[in-house]
């Protein structure tokens, strides 16, 4: 019987085991260094919170591993072994295979700050790192999260929960910039200050000063800037975790190489999530995806490859989502920070500053290229099939109300989108005249 291993009990190496099951008989064994069990990362800012417990954020019971054969090791692994198939344990005996895969996700950035490895300073990736921010923040008066992306605004409202005042060091024009428009930036930007936080755009972190005990005792921007503080949270970002694969054959790049089918340059090793670095990125994607819904995809593609149906990993059009305090936010194809030569936008702000929805399309053929939407949440499979289907922007206009996940909002805002659209693009056919009065616009 053929033996899979997996290393990495995320969403994409449990996804893995879970389909590999459904489909065979295989052994199967799942390890990890970070838990026994799998869990959800995106609830970690829960869990601190107060929302939940760990274990409300497990998606399976205990049980569920034994009853489907899953052997789980919580354990660290040392070496991988490509000539003899073996990998090497922290504190169990080495485990053969046939099939590798590495799913060991990513780690925080650190970017050789002096200091940042001083007591009171933690990334946010792992429980061990919820753990650490736990303790650290316990009767603090200050804390400073440096990197301005969805980990740091999470962290950001995670302190706040616990009324602890935030210094949010962003070295972008506004928050997130390098991902959303300006549009959109400005006004999450001023989400974030309403939430009484010290956002502090355009400033980067130099230095970590310690006390006395070598604990964090302020921090010290590119300004000059001193801030007294004794917590710091490192959420510039996070790279794939290669640290195991670095000293083996195995290719890497940034992450572990792979083809479209996911497989590395050696035969019977996969790597999948966040770990992994397409050699040749998808159009309109990037080589490396870092989200949940990407692990699981991969997770699922890589188990029907093993298990004899070989096929390759296709996405299908961007999208992705989070939760800016109190502002939703969707993507949906591709909307990039600067529009493109070919490209054109219309963008709609209501009046209170957080609803919003950012339309990108061609200049000349009017394909619709994608949407970014704030505070109304649209339909994921509508826009996935009009990205597929290449339709043009009068057509996603005049149909926005199938799109609605949330029916009050077209009580009131659907008009309005469809009026400024019309007023700016008085060229570009929105709906029939009948649809229109349906609508109630004339
Ligand atoms: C705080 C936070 C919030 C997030 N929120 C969202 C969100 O809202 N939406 C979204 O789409 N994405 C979100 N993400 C990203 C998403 O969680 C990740 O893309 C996803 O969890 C990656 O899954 P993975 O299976 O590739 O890796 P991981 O979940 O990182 O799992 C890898 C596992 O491998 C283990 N491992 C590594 N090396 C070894 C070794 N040598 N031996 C043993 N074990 C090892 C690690 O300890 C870890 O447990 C968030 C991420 C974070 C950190």
């Amino acid at each position: 019987m053929k033996h899979i291993v997996i290393i990495g009990n995320g969403i994409a190496g449990t996804t893995a085991a879970r389909h590999i099951r459904k489909n065979s008989d295989y052994d199967i064994t799942l390890i990890s260094a970070e838990s026994k069990h799998f869990w959800s990362r995106t609830a970690l800012m829960y869990i601190y919170m107060g929302h939940m417990k760990y274990h409300h954020t497990k998606p399976y019971e205990d049980r569920f591993w034994k009853k489907n054969r899953i052997n789980l090791i919580h354990d660290y692994v040392e070496k991988i072994d490509t000539k003899q198939k073996q990998v090497t344990l922290a504190s169990s005996p080495p485990l053969r295979y046939d099939v590798l895969i590495i799913a060991t996700g990513a780690k925080p950035n650190k970017f050789g700050w002096p200091g940042q490895e001083l007591e009171g300073v933690t990334g946010m990736v792992s429980l061990q790192d919820l753990d650490r921010i736990e303790r650290y923040t316990q009767g603090i008066a200050r804390g400073v999260v440096v990197g301005g992306g969805l980990i740091g605004i999470e962290l950001s409202e995670m302190l706040h929960s616990r009324n602890i005042p935030v210094t949010f060091l962003v070295r972008e024009k506004q928050f997130w910039n390098n991902v959303l428009p300006e549009q959109e930036a400005s006004m999450i930007s001023r989400h974030i200050r309403e939430h009484h936080i010290d956002l502090k755009l355009e400033t980067e972190l130099k230095e970590i000063l310690p006390d006395k005990n070598g604990r964090v005792r302020a921090v010290v921007t590119n300004t000059g800037e001193e801030i007294a503080c004794q917590f710091v949270g490192l959420t510039a970002g996070v790279h794939p975790n290669t640290d195991l694969v670095k000293s083996t054959a195995i290719e890497t790049n940034r992450g572990v190489l792979v083809n479209e089918f996911l497989e590395t340059n050696i035969p019977d090793v996969y790597a999948i999530g966040d770990c992994a670095e397409r050699r040749k990125a998808i159009a309109g994607r990037t080589a490396i995806e870092q989200v949940w819904y990407t692990g699981r995809m991969m997770g699922e593609t890589v188990a029907q490859t093993i298990c004899g149906n070989k096929i390759a990993y296709h996405p299908g059009p961007w999208f992705n989502s989070a939760k800016f305090f109190d502002i939703e936010y969707q993507t949906y194809g591709n909307v990039k920070p600067q529009l493109g030569a070919n490209e054109d936008e219309f963008y709609w702000e209501h009046s209170s500053g957080k609803l919003a929805m950012h339309f990108v399309f061609d200049k000349n053929e009017q394909t619709f290229f994608g949407i970014n939407t704030f505070g109304i949440r649209l339909k994921h499979e509508c826009f996935d099939q009009w990205l597929k289907e290449k339709v043009d922007i009068g057509h996603i206009i005049s149909h926005l109300r199938e799109a609605n996940f949330d029916p009050e909002f077209f009580k009131n805002h659907e008009k309005d989108v469809i009026q400024a659209f019309s007023g700016q693009y008085p060229e570009i056919r929105v709906a029939s005249r009948q649809r229109r009065k349906t609508l109630g616009i004339f």
